[in-house]
């Protein structure tokens, strides 16, 4: 299959899963929930990616844009903001897709979070606030703003065979953290880097280590690590693509197979 671009298909894909009603951007979400995540996180998950990742949990809503329901900023807002309050959690998030495809729907969701308590934790691939530093400094503005940009293996190589996206790409995630960090957010507080580790033999993951040092020293000591969890559907997604992690956890967090 060849490889794509994946700020065209961040294009097409926003254009599926966002629209204007009465001057409000709508953003499609399948659900809504609260988690263990972040010791206790409310979260709303998004439709759409524009990344194709063979390891995605949430593959059936990020590939495909058919299924879920459009929501404005403001009922977002109270939907998080409820399940928060009633399980006393300190964090809110969108995940399930890639939240910045709908860029205006994500500024006023995080105006509206600017007056709580509560902080919002932003998961995202980076790729758009990569390409486009005014978007991270629009981002910048945001008090309440944490932005983990999670990293699709640990080189371009990597990157291209697990998202199916063009190498050239990958620098758009390290691009991402330079952006946000120019613009004023706090590296290892308010940004910081989470990587795919399931597929990296470890001599990639050094060399990824000294590619974050190189942006700031504080970046490597405040990585998220993240494995691929075995659920049947994410199975099916791996056979499919003939991918075997070489470190992967069972749903009960049980370590599955190494190879
Ligand atoms: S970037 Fe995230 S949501 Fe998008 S395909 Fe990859 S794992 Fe799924």
């Amino acid at each position: 299959m060849p490889c794509f671009d994946p700020i065209e298909l961040a294009e097409k894909v926003s254009k599926s899963v966002t629209r204007i009603v009465n001057g409000v951007e709508e953003r499609k979400y399948y659900r809504f929930r609260g988690g263990k995540w972040y010791g206790g996180i409310a979260t709303g998950d998004v439709v759409g990616c524009n990344l194709r990742c063979k390891f995605c949990w949430s593959w059936r809503y990020s590939y495909f844009t058919n299924k879920g329901h459009y929501y404005s900023p403001q009922i977002v807002y109270m939907k998080l903001s409820s399940i928060a309050e009633r399980r006393k959690y300190r964090y809110v998030r969108l995940s399930g897709g890639e939240p910045t495809l709908s860029r205006k729907h994500l500024l006023s969701l995080l105006e509206l979070f600017e007056e709580t308590n509560l902080l919002f934790i932003l998961e995202t691939n980076g790729i758009l606030i990569g390409y486009d530093k005014q978007y991270a400094e629009e981002l910048s503005k945001y008090r309440r703003l944490i932005v983990r940009v999670s990293f699709k293996g640990t080189t371009s190589e990597e990157f291209e065979k697990l998202t199916g996206a063009d190498r050239r790409f990958y620098d758009l995630q390290f691009k991402a953290l330079e952006n946000l960090i120019d613009a004023g957010l706090k590296p290892g507080y308010q940004v910081y880097p989470a990587v795919m580790l399931s597929f990296s033999p470890e001599e990639n993951i050094q060399k990824f280590l000294e590619r974050l040092k190189e942006i700031h020293p504080v970046l490597p000591e405040e990585i998220d690590p993240e494995y691929v969890i075995l659920y049947p559907h994410v199975r099916e997604l791996l056979r499919k693509y003939g991918l075997k992690p070489r470190i992967a956890y069972t749903p009960k967090g049980i370590p599955d197979f190494m190879i």
